[in-house]
């Protein structure tokens, strides 16, 4: 055996409590099955169950558990940046709390990590028991992601994922807000590759992603990679104001040349609310870009640990 921790798993966890001591099992087994030093970093994102209290008496008996405690609910992005950097492992390994990720996927990542790779993520073929909402939306995310971003962000990914302590190294100097972690993983570069697997239905428990939380994470994707919805501004700009001259000179050629009266009304308010509507969609997408100027020039921490168990508290530059 090794000195060092060889591998770490980062688990981001949000009222699990239904599933952790499973998603412990089947990870331990895994774990252990590779033959090497690892730890189990559990990040409690603010939970009002009690899925900490089972990992802290879990690790009574495995002191490869261990565990870090936010203040309060920071987002599942923020948990895994946390997890980051507070591991010590050679290859890092990010997967959910609720066994939608396979654990046992983690054989062939790290198969490919030991061919030198140094990024392995896991590429969904299939997903089991979502909602048709969920897999339409999902889709057409990563899919408008891919379009306007110039970055190579693979689609149907997750953040479940190996990464070599390179890779980490350099996610740890990323301080930004609003982040997209996966996005984020792709810029870094290296030498990155998949693994397919089929994401299997939630365990138990339901989902953390709300709708509202899955449109969070499709705008950090989004704008935090890409300037193509502010240029949006000019092509449609361009576009509608070149129609509206077209129009205006067909009104003003039927009112000098024929003796058609245009009823007017109805074109007038037509064009009205397109325009506004569409200046104020902009007008929020700009609103979007200041907001985030704004949180990245507030220079606020990431998150807030509580406590934490186990763990080498200098390990982590950002938390101190
Ligand atoms: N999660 C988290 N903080 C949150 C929301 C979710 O740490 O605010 C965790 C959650 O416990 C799970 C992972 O992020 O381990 C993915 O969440 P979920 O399974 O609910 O998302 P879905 O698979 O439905 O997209
Ligand atoms: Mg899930």
């Amino acid at each position: 055996m090794r000195e060092g921790v060889q591998y770490s798993v980062i688990i981001p966890m949000y009222n699990e409590e239904a599933v952790i001591e499973e998603t412990y099992r089947r990870l331990a087994q895994v774990m252990r099955e590779t033959g090497e030093r690892h730890e189990l970093i559990f990040v409690n994102d603010g939970s009002r169950d009690r899925c900490a209290e089972q990992i802290r008496s879990i690790s009574e008996r495995d002191s490869n558990v261990k565990l870090i405690e936010f203040s309060r609910n920071f987002g599942h992005q923020i948990a895994i940046t946390a997890g980051m950097d507070y591991a010590e492992g050679d290859a890092v390994i990010i997967i959910d709390a609720d066994l939608q990720d396979p654990p046992e996927i983690i054989h062939e990542m790290i198969a490919k990590w030991q061919e030198g790779y140094e990024v392995i993520y896991a590429q969904r073929v299939q997903r089991n028991g979502e909602t048709w909402f969920k897999k339409i939306s999902a889709a057409c995310f990563y899919r408008i992601l891919k379009l306007s971003t110039d970055i190579d962000i693979p689609v149907d990914t997750g953040d479940f994922r190996l990464m070599d302590r390179k890779v980490v190294s350099q996610m740890k100097r990323i301080t930004e807000n609003n982040r997209y972690v996966r996005g984020l993983v792709s810029w870094v570069g290296f030498s990155q590759t998949a693994v397919y697997y089929v994401r299997d239905e939630r365990l138990a428990g339901e989902t953390k992603y709300p709708l509202k939380r899955m449109l969070k994470l499709c705008m950090d994707g989004i704008l935090s990679f890409s300037y193509k919805p502010l240029k949006l501004a000019v092509y449609a700009g361009a576009l509608l104001s070149g129609s509206g001259f077209i129009y205006l000179m067909y009104v003003l050629f039927m009112t000098l040349f024929t003796d058609s009266t245009s009823p007017g009304w109805p074109s007038i308010m037509s064009v009205n609310l397109i325009f506004n509507g569409f200046i104020l969609l902009i007008l929020g997408i700009l609103g979007e870009y200041v907001g985030r100027i704004y949180d990245e020039s507030k220079g606020r921490p990431l998150y807030i640990v509580r406590d934490t168990l186990g763990l080498n508290t200098e390990q982590s530059a950002r938390s101190a």
